[in-house]
């Protein structure tokens, strides 16, 4: 908390000054208002003087307005720096996640990630701005009303020296129950938006087990789990209202009852009463305003600790201080003995990887579910850092050349299809933001998608919704091919790319690509073997080794490995 409150400090100094100095401003008039009310009732209109009664009443309202205004343009600044505030610490949160490797991903997870970046931000905010407008006022309010209260009339005040006590301890009551019960509250928020976001990216598998009740039923357990604890506590909370009320107005009568003895014993005057009334509703109320900052105080402070967790968190993959883009080759991918795990896994996911893969030659990976694949060639962008060997890309470790550098020269075709929402052209630009209208048509021609983007209404300007729900798998996978062909790379990934195609449609894709990436070096992971067949170079993967390498015809000789896979398969074709 303290530390995003010296970030605001920093970035909205002048702003924040400015508030400070109105909200002075304001406090003065406030505690200045009641003492010339008084002179008015005691020297105006208790003497009959009309021309004092209207000076002092004409100084009175521009002390009024002056007041007024001070608080409105308050507000609008103390406003514009809490809303700015926000703005930057999302995009703080952002810009900084984007940076993290798939793996820290994994360990805060994208829903936590979400309500830290919108709620907890939220929580923060609101309360900078109450802080922000009542760390000088109430102070102010609170021993300038006391001082001011005394030097209308000494004796009374010990009603507040009464009164105030009891306020206190009122008020730290209420606190001690309601604080940890908002503590409460913000978990059961929390496991709340799990199941929500559990049933809302699951609602497939849901539905598919027919476990519709059942999830509906965690839900409105949850939610009516929150319910109680912020219908209780909002009790507690509501229950200081009236406890307030009564303090004050008791107190009133207290002031009002023992003042006019005074004034009957002709040691105080009226004025003087009236506004010694005043300033004893300045400190209660003011005392009242704390006690709410500081029930909002502990939950702003879990929400700025679940913020500060995001921002502490250093990406595992930066940049080496000195980096090494000069590399003079193009499409040179070398792998030497790697070996690399998931961090918490026990296996290794690869062991002793080594292979090369060369410019116009295409390396394909094949092996069964979980071989390792995938991760093979996620290591290559530097998705995830090694833990032995070394993989060199144009001759450079790629732990040495900086990640835009790399990463400018792959074009990555990610297993889990993922597009914009937005439409087509803006998603086959994505990685080539100024490719022309031919590139676009030449590198759909080659992912074989012109055919469906032509029956689309609009064309290559047809939107795609959010998750592309309005394509099938087969034609997010050719979109997925044909953005990665537009930034014509010098070395292309394709994970699993063709599954979702059927034999001709692999085979014709194939083909084209082969036309357009004659220069370039290819990986194709599948498991089909009909995929990989005319591949210059064949890895074959089991559990993360390489049990095989070479061409198909090579294989077919050598490895026992690969042998297996292709009976496998030619005897499911056949029985098909
Ligand atoms: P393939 O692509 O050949 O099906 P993967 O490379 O996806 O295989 O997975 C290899 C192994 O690594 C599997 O045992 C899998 O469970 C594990 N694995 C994959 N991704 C992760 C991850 N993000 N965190 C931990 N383990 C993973
Ligand atoms: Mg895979």
């Amino acid at each position: 908390m303290i530390r995003l409150l010296r970030s605001m400090v920093r970035a909205y100094t002048p702003q924040m000054l400015l508030v400070l100095g109105l909200v002075f401003l304001q406090s003065l008039a406030a505690l200045y208002l009641p003492t010339l009310l008084a002179n008015i009732v005691d020297n105006g209109i208790i003497k009959g003087d009309t021309t004092y009664i209207l000076q002092t009443g004409g100084f009175m309202l521009l002390v009024a307005v002056g007041g007024t205004l001070a608080s409105i343009i308050a507000t609008f600044f103390s406003s514009r720096v809490a809303v700015g505030f926000g703005r930057m610490i999302r995009r703080k949160l952002f810009t900084h996640v984007e940076n993290f490797s798939l793996h820290e991903f994994d360990t805060v997870g994208t829903a936590s990630l979400i309500t830290r970046t919108t709620n907890d931000t939220n929580q923060v905010q609101q309360v900078l701005v109450i802080i922000l407008r009542m760390m000088l006022s109430a102070p102010m309010m609170i021993i300038g009303g006391i001082i001011l209260a005394v030097r209308q009339d000494a004796p009374l005040a010990w009603v507040l020296v009464a009164v105030i006590p009891i306020l206190i301890t009122a008020i730290l009551v209420i606190m001690r129950r309601a604080i940890p019960l908002f503590q409460i509250m913000q978990k059961k928020l929390d496991k709340l938006n799990l199941i929500l976001d559990e049933g809302l990216t699951g609602v497939r598998v849901i539905r598919a087990f027919d476990r519709v009740t059942h999830e509906s039923q965690r839900f409105a357990t949850a939610n009516q789990d929150l319910t109680d604890t912020a219908i209780h506590v909002n009790r507690i909370v509501a229950a200081m209202m009236p406890i307030m009320m009564l303090v004050l107005n008791f107190s009133t009568i207290a002031i009002i009852w023992f003042g006019s003895i005074r004034i009957d014993q002709g040691a105080m005057q009226l004025g003087a009463l009236i506004a010694f009334l005043q300033y004893a509703m300045l400190i209660l109320f003011s005392l009242l305003m704390v006690s709410m900052l500081f029930i909002m105080l502990p939950r702003a402070a879990a929400s700025a600790t679940r913020i500060n967790a995001v921002l502490d968190i250093q990406p595992e993959i930066a940049d080496a201080a000195t980096v090494n883009d000069h590399d003079t080759e193009r499409g040179y991918v070398e792998f030497n003995h790697v070996t690399f795990s998931y961090p918490g896994a026990e296996e290794p996911a690869l062991a002793d990887v080594s292979f090369k893969a060369i410019p116009g030659k295409v390396t394909a990976i094949i092996g069964g579910t979980g071989s390792g694949k995938s991760t093979l060639v996620n290591l290559i962008p530097r998705f995830y850092d090694i833990d032995a060997g070394s993989v060199l890309v144009d001759g450079i470790d790629i732990r040495a050349m900086s990640q835009e550098h790399l990463r400018a020269k792959i074009g990555f075709v990610p297993q889990k299809t993922i597009l914009f929402s937005g439409a087509i052209s803006d998603n086959l630009r994505y990685g080539h933001a100024m490719a022309t209208m031919d590139e676009m048509r030449q590198a759909a021609e080659t992912a074989q998608a012109t055919e469906f983007i032509e029956t689309m209404p609009d064309g290559v300007d047809a939107l795609i919704a959010q998750g592309g729900t309005n394509l099938s798998g087969g034609q997010k996978q050719r979109l997925s091919i044909a953005r990665a062909l537009v930034r014509k790379p010098e070395i292309y990934i394709f994970d699993d790319s063709f599954s979702a195609l059927d034999y001709k449609t692999d085979a014709k894709l194939r083909a084209a690509l082969k036309h357009d990436t004659t220069d370039a070096t290819v990986f194709i992971v599948a498991q089909r073997v009909s995929t990989v067949m005319d591949a210059d170079q064949i890895i074959v993967l089991d559990e993360g080794r390489v049990v095989g390498i070479g061409t198909h015809r090579e294989l077919m000789a050598t490895s026992q490995a690969y042998h297996e896979i292709v009976a496998s398969q030619l005897a499911e074709e056949e029985l098909a």
